[in-house]
């Protein structure tokens, strides 16, 4: 087992284990499964269980984590758990804990990752930040901020879906665009996916594991109990060590996302030739609003044409209906495009150069 903190582009970042600990022989049992299998860098383990409703069980507290030093040393494995309260990072500093993970509930909440921050500044940690409970990308990437800002640097983020009004049958349903705006914003940071706890059932792991593949995550954090339907927390959603082993030996093999594959090549250029042309249209039909902006004022007519628009998006719509172009992204596209006309339109007309020889 290694620990592979910063994560290469050749290899995937694999963290697995138990939603909870729940005994010292229900840790024992996994370790040894899991610290036989190469892949695996960190072993997860809940101490500490947020809960949403209460009388759940709430995790085992100090007493696991000084199981899981005892076995740290034993197995040679590294173990990382979930971190609410500044007091947790002490007792995890106190039993060799150097990887914490901060719970979708806590990243939701700027005061309690201030909080945090103040407790792990001048330790060395690793950081792993799970997206918050709801969709905001914004509250990710402040929790990220906030960390950074207190000299932690060692730090990853983690998808684990949100919880939306309609989940579409996942726990937590995964919002790969979201994620992939964390990404686009922050192309330093790793970003694993957690299928556990966005399917919230076992039968939905692999699935979606697959796709955060197909979208170069760097990893996963999956959740394998020695005997899932006894957990004591989150037993829909376990895989059994060797449900787990037949996960890792269906990914696909790592490989250079750099690399230049001989068949992509002229495909490329083709995009970029088309990107091209896509901009000097766009530039073209962004000319033509600022005529119609000269015209419209000259008229005395109001910028914003609701009507025409309505027009516009129907043809537009029916057009890329034909072309086999998914109708929401056309939409999205025609909407940012007439956004972006209306307020060129806006703008002030560019005043005339006053004529010096002719002081008004
Ligand atoms: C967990 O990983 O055990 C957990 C509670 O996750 P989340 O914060 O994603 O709900
Ligand atoms: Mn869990």
């Amino acid at each position: 087992m290694h620990f592979l903190f910063p994560l290469s582009t050749m290899s995937k970042t694999i963290i697995a284990g138990p939603c909870s600990v729940e005994s010292r022989d229900q840790l024992l049992s996994i370790t040894r499964s899991l610290s036989r299998i190469p892949q695996v860098s960190l072993i997860r383990a809940g101490v500490w269980k947020p809960r949403t409703r209460p009388g759940a069980f709430e995790g085992l507290g100090a007493v696991a984590l000084s199981w899981m030093q005892e076995l740290a040393s034993e197995y040679h494995v590294n173990y990382c758990c979930e971190v609410a309260r500044p007091e947790h990072i002490d007792l995890c500093l106190q039993h060799g804990i150097n990887t914490v993970w901060i719970g979708a509930r806590t990243t939701t909440n700027p005061f309690m990752v201030d909080e945090l921050c103040s407790a792990l500044r001048g330790t060395n940690m690793a950081v792993l930040v799970k997206n918050p409970v709801c969709p905001d990308t914004q509250l990710w990437l402040g929790a990220i901020e906030r960390l950074e800002a207190a000299s932690i640097h060692n730090i990853t983020a983690i998808h684990r879906g949100f919880n939306l009004y309609n989940n579409r049958g996942y726990r937590n349903a995964p919002m790969w665009e979201a994620a992939l705006e964390l990404r686009r914003q922050r192309p330093d940071l790793p970003v694993l996916c957690d299928p556990s706890h966005m399917g919230g059932r076992r039968d939905l792991v692999t699935p979606l594991s697959l796709i955060a593949m197909q979208l170069d995550y760097d990893g996963l954090m999956v959740e394998v109990h020695p005997s899932p339907d006894q957990a004591w927390s989150d037993a829909a959603q376990q895989l059994t060590p060797l449900q787990f082993a037949s996960l890792l030996d269906i990914l696909p093999p790592a490989h250079n996302a750099h690399s230049d594959y001989p068949a992509l090549l002229p495909l490329r250029e083709q995009i970029d030739t088309i990107d091209h042309e896509l901009l000097n249209l766009l530039a073209k039909r962004m000319a033509v609003s600022r005529r119609i902006a000269d015209v419209k004022r000259q008229a005395n007519i109001p910028v914003y044409q609701p009507r025409r628009w309505q027009a516009v998006i129907a043809d537009r719509l029916s057009q890329a209906g034909k072309l086999g172009l998914d109708t929401s992204f056309t939409k999205q596209l025609l909407d940012k495009i007439h956004t972006e006309s209306v307020r060129i339109q806006l703008q002030p007309p560019t005043p005339l150069t006053p004529n010096p020889t002719n002081p008004t």
